[in-house]
């Protein structure tokens, strides 16, 4: 295979992408994690990529990503990503390190009791519907307040920031960012351990990271077009 066409390779820019727009926005090289979505893909192609580095994977569907976490075990971190039906929450809070995906307070409740005692609390980030899609997952920006301090008030969870999948704007990719930044700012004065802003694509990377986020998720610039859910 043409080494300028692996994974590894392909990471490796991506990485240096991330750090170009880093130093662009002004802002420490440190600030802002790559978080690796590898739905979709299989342990055997993830393995060569994690065993030089600690990555942190980006997961979306549950029975694949526990496959993946027997196989790949704790070297890793493990982000969930995907949305969250009631009876998938134990398996989540068993074997997750951060969640990115909460966007109410009845998942919350089942994330928080059944988080495993001999575990850390389980890091959370509310999901924003930033764009006020009708069909779209994610806490209205409304109702964020209320359910950030019901999220706060449990003790298996460590809520960190907020998360969004905006609304494709090829006219003005930065704007959803930087109203989900303006959350989180008008979220940490009542909770300052609110750090967190998950934000930003394959297509809109640089412009998440010129509005503030934190993590990015970045799945078809490592591993190209992903095969379509019917055909796997
Ligand atoms: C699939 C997915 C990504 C990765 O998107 P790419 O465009 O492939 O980088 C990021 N976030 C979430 C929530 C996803 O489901």
């Amino acid at each position: 295979m043409n080494p300028t066409d692996t994974d590894q390779h392909r990471l490796e820019q991506v990485q240096s992408q991330l750090a170009d727009a880093l130093s662009a926005a002004g802002r420490d090289p440190d600030s802002c994690s790559l978080i690796v979505v590898s739905k979709t893909q299989s342990a055997a192609r993830l393995a060569p990529l994690v065993q030089g580095q600690a990555l942190a994977l980006g997961e979306n569907y549950l029975s694949e990503a526990l496959e993946k976490i027997e196989t790949l075990g704790p070297g890793c971190q493990w982000h969930y990503i995907g949305a969250i039906q009631s009876n998938k929450t134990a398996d989540i809070a068993a074997h997750f390190d951060w969640v990115h995906t909460l966007d109410r307070a009845k998942i919350a409740q089942r994330l928080n009791d059944q988080r495993p005692a001999q575990m850390a609390p389980l890091k959370v980030l509310i999901q924003v519907n930033i764009d006020d899609e009708p069909q779209k997952a994610g806490c209205r920006i409304d109702q964020l307040a209320d359910l950030a301090d019901t999220i706060a008030a449990y003790p298996r969870l460590q809520l960190k920031g907020l998360m969004s999948i905006p609304k494709p704007n090829p006219q003005d990719p930065a704007r959803a960012h930087q109203r989900l930044a303006q959350c989180l700012h008008d979220l940490q004065d009542r909770h300052f351990g609110m750090t967190e802003l998950s934000m930003g694509m394959s297509g809109d990377m640089r412009e998440a990271v010129a509005a503030g986020a934190t993590q990015v998720r970045i799945g078809t610039a490592i591993f190209g077009p992903r095969p379509t859910k019917e055909t796997l």
